[in-house]
Order: C-alpha cells, then sequence, then structure tokens
C-alpha cells in the first residue's frame, strides 16, 4: 500500500517545508511498528521547489488474520484461504488510512512547533494513490472529493487478466490536486475518505469511531453532500452508530451555522443596511452597480451568491433581461426572511419559474451552481475567514466558473469617512478582514491569473481623492481565448 504527497514551494515557503508539517525530516527514512504491520516514510524528492513524501505500509497478513481482524465486514468462516491470499498488502485500505493516523497524527491536528503559522497555510498539494479499492468507482470518487475543493483524476485500473472483455477491477488510480486547502485538512479528507470507499473496515468499530469521524471531519464534513454515504460507510453501516454520528453532526452544523454565521450575520446584514440606507443609501448605489455590470455583461441567468435577506434577488426580478436568478445563502433564516420578502409563496407561475433560492455553503462546490452566465458576491467574502477564502475562489471561480464574476467589498481606507466609526474598527463585527484597494486589487489579480479570468475595478459610492470609494468592485469575465481553449480541449 503506497500513497505519496507532494507540495511545491517559493522562496518564502519553500518544498521542504512538508517535513516540517509531517514531522518527518526529509533527509531520512524512517519505519513505524503498527499493529498491522511496518509503515516506513521516506522522500523521493525533496528540494526548494518539489518535495514528496512517500508513505509505504507493508502489511503483515498473516499477523492480520491471526489477530481476528482480517475478516471485514461479515467475513464468512469459509473465506478461510481468501484472508491469506487477498489483495491487502498491495491496495491502499482502511489500513492506510490507519497509517496516516499512526505516523501523522500531529500534521493532521495542524500542529507544528517549528513553525506554528504553517499548518494554517493552504499549500499547493497532490496526492496520488496508486492502487485504491474504491466502491462505487470513479464516479464516487469525484463526488467524494470534488466538493472539498480537489481536482481529481481516477482512472479505472484495468484487470490484468489478458481477457479485456472482463472490464475494470475494483481499483482506481488516484490523483488529487489543489491550492486551496491545508496539509492537515487533506489529511483528515484521507483518513476519512480512504477506508469509506474501501468500505471494508478491518477493525472492530466501536462508539469511539464516531468520535474519530467527527474529529477529523471538523470543519469539512457537517455539510459536506456526501456526509450520510461517509457516515454510514465508515461506521461499517452500523446503523446505531451511524444515527449517533447524523444526530451529532446536524447539531455541529446547526451550532456552527448558530453562532458564527446565522445570528451575526443575519444582525449584520440588518445593521449595515440600517447604517447604510440613511445618509447614504450606499447599498442601494450598489444594488444599481452590480445590475449595470450584470446588463453590460449581457447575463441572462444569474446567481447571486450570498443573497442574505433577497435585496439584489428582488432587484433583478424586475428586470426582464434577467430569465433566471437563483439566490444562495447558507442562512437558513437569511433564506426564511428573503422568501417573505419576495412573497415567493404567493409569486405567479411565470415569475416563480425565474427564481430559485437555495441553502449552501460558498466554501464548498457545489453542482447546483454550474452554467451560470453570472455570480454576483456582494459583500460575502469579508464575513469568511481568511483560510476559508481560497476554498470560496475554487468553489465559484475553478468550479461553477460562470462568465462573469462580480465582487464588492469594504474599502477599509474609506472608514476614516465614517464620522460614527470609531479609528482602527471594521464596519461590522462579523466582518473577518477589510481590505485596503492596494490588497483587493492584489486578491482579486492573482485570483484571475489562477482561474483564467480577466478583471477590472469599479467604484462604488462618492470616489473620494484620497481614500478612495467606500465600496470597491471587481469585474471578472472569463477571456474569450480561454473558453475557446477549454471547449477545443472538450472536444
Ligand atoms: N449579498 C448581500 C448580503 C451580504 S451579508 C448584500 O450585499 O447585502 C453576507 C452574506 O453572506 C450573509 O447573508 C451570510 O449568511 C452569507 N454567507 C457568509 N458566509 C457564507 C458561506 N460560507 N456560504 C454562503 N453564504 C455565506
Amino acid at each position: 500500500m503506497f500513497l505519496t504527497i507532494s507540495t511545491s514551494g517559493t522562496a518564502a515557503s519553500p518544498a521542504t517545508d512538508l517535513g516540517f508539517l509531517l514531522h518527518k525530516h526529509p533527509g531520512n527514512a524512517q519505519s513505524f511498528t503498527t499493529s498491522y504491520g511496518v509503515a516506513h516514510v521516506f522522500y523521493p524528492e525533496a528540494d526548494a521547489e518539489r518535495c514528496t513524501a512517500a508513505l509505504l505500509l507493508e502489511v503483515d497478513a498473516v499477523a492480520l488474520v491471526r489477530r481476528g481482524k482480517g475478516k471485514g465486514r461479515g467475513g464468512a468462516p469459509d473465506a478461510a484461504l481468501a484472508q491469506y491470499v487477498n489483495d491487502r498488502p498491495y491496495a491502499a485500505s482502511s489500513l492506510l488510512a490507519v497509517a496516516i493516523g499512526n505516523v501523522f497524527s500531529s500534521a493532521m491536528r495542524g500542529v507544528c512547533k517549528a513553525r506554528p503559522e504553517a499548518p494554517a497555510q493552504p499549500r499547493p498539494l497532490r496526492v496520488e494513490v496508486p492502487a485504491l479499492p474504491a466502491r462505487g468507482g470513479p464516479v464516487l470518487v469525484r463526488q467524494l472529493f470534488e466538493p472539498l475543493g480537489w481536482t481529481v483524476t481516477a482512472e479505472p485500473v484495468a484487470l490484468d487478466t489478458g481477457f479485456p472483455e472482463w472490464g475494470d477491477s475494483r481499483y482506481v488510480g488516484l490523483v488529487l490536486e489543489s491550492e486551496a486547502l491545508t496539509l492537515s485538512e487533506a489529511l483528515r479528507h484521507l483518513y476519512v475518505l480512504l477506508p469509506v470507499l474501501d468500505d471494508a473496515k478491518h477493525y472492530w468499530v466501536s462508539s469511539e469511531e464516531v468520535d474519530k469521524l467527527l474529529r477529523a471531519g471538523e470543519g469539512w464534513l457537517p455539510g459536506h453532500p456526501e456526509q450520510k454515504l461517509i457516515t454510514s460507510r465508515y461506521l461499517s453501516r452500523r446503523w446505531s452508530l451511524t444515527r449517533q454520528a447524523m444526530e451529532r453532526l446536524e447539531l455541529v452544523r446547526l451550532a456552527e451555522a448558530d453562532d458564527s454565521e446565522v445570528e451575526e450575520i443575519d444582525n449584520a446584514v440588518e445593521e449595515e443596511a440600517e447604517a447604510e440606507e440613511k445618509p447614504t443609501p450606499l447599498a442601494v448605489r450598489r444594488r444599481e452597480a452590480i445590475i449595470e455590470a450584470l446588463r453590460r455583461s449581457g447575463a441572462s441567468r444569474v446567481l447571486d451568491l450570498g443573497c442574505g435577506q433577497g435585496q439584489l434577488v428582488q432587484a433583478l426580478l424586475k428586470d426582464p433581461a434577467f430569465t433566471e436568478i437563483v439566490g444562495v445563502d447558507v442562512s437558513m433564516r437569511a433564506l426564511a426572511i428573503a422568501s417573505r420578502r419576495l412573497k415567493l409563496d404567493r409569486m405567479g407561475e411565470r415569475q416563480a419559474a425565474r427564481v430559485k433560492l437555495l441553502q449552501g455553503s460558498l466554501a464548498y462546490t457545489d453542482r447546483r451552481l454550474r452554467g451560470y452566465d453570472a455570480a454576483v458576491l456582494s459583500e460575502v467574502i469579508e464575513h469568511l475567514d481568511p483560510p476559508r477564502l481560497p476554498a470560496l475562489e475554487y468553489a465559484v471561480f475553478g468550479a461553477a466558473r460562470p462568465r462573469t464574476v462580480l465582487v464588492t467589498t469594504p474599502n477599509v481606507e474609506y472608514n476614516v469617512r465614517w464620522e460614527t466609526l470609531p479609528a482602527g474598527h471594521t464596519r461590522h463585527g462579523d466582518h473577518r478582514f477589510e481590505w485596503t484597494r492596494a490588497q483587493f486589487r492584489a486578491w482579486a489579480h492573482r485570483v484571475a491569473e489562477l482561474h483564467g479570468y480577466e478583471v477590472g475595478f469599479t467604484a462604488v459610492g462618492p470616489d473620494d481623492p484620497e481614500v478612495g470609494p467606500p465600496t470597491q468592485m471587481a469585474v471578472f469575465h472569463t477571456g474569450t481565448a480561454t473558453v475557446v481553449a477549454k471547449e477545443a480541449k472538450a472536444a
């Protein structure tokens, strides 16, 4: 069983930092005895530009059977021979996940004494598992990893029988690539999803596994579109445990949404609207600027991502040029208010067919968001913790990929002009950051370059000669060249 993790580096963050993050020196090969065999960690390559760590697990199949742990789910007694003659030593499986948990436990927890700030930073990662048993095949592999921000290559491995008509084996060769994830997230994804794909645990599943699942799934399992399948398979389909975990996941999700998102953000929206709409109708000006830019882009099918209480959706509905409008928000409360504002329940059929409200988090890729002309992120990015921002960037610009994306955010330089705002304060307590014009531009240029968009900037509100406008807007378009190139590739 074999897995490699690679990263590339820059001057500020050399690839060999992988050694610090994994707590394993790139110069040494190390071996660890686990209860199922020996795990070896070594680095096939390690320089400032590229560094690859390999984890090789030599499973002692005989010891495994003697320990009475080789049967898997429902292992039949007459399968005695199969217990010895099986694929265990070659295929990645739940045992590889156990080895990850044993050998890289600090890295999984995101602890790094030598570089305390490093674990929180996403870095370019490439994970390769040449032979991964995957019940559900490449399709399920993609459904599990893509929503987490991975670009997935999953090739079925052909059966080596000499009879091509026998088809493919149950293995896939897996390559995962991402620039938006931390190493801790990557390891925790593998720790949970490798056994889920293998779908045959090689050890007894007890209620401790529920804790392990929730710990490893922190921050990504609640809200994952396949969370039910993941939970049930991870717990070997033991319904009482699955139910326990689902109950706790629901609680985790509600708790997460409750304190950090629903309430503060609902208040944020209300207060922002109140504070702004009286002295300067900035919220109104922002909507006008957005609608103007959407019209210019020729969009007719539009996503309002982080739509809040639906003011923009309502304004867009008044213009028949917009034939389909989808509001998306993580907050059920905001959506309930939006639905009331739009009078969705009393709308005529034709109007109702033009508008949809969806609950979802922008930190996950979401198939429902593909294929639209334009997406708006109005005053949303500043509500995300900076380490979550790359996940949103990937979900919007990489996966949903509308032709046009509009992003607005406060210009922090303008804050000195707000009479009621004490120096050094953000405009609202839930803003995780507010950017200067230079910071916003640098971010937008980086995102545009990474995902093949062109970007321009527009001021919203009075453009102060010294500190600029209160709201800054970036307008992203996919270059036609990119679109053509992509289509050519697809054909
Ligand atoms: N677009 C509206 C609301 C901005 S307030 C406007 O311009 O007035 C920010 C909104 O983003 C809130 O409604 C909040 O619930 C939503 N939001 C924050 N994080 C989110 C996430 N990860 N996924 C989806 N929506 C999110």
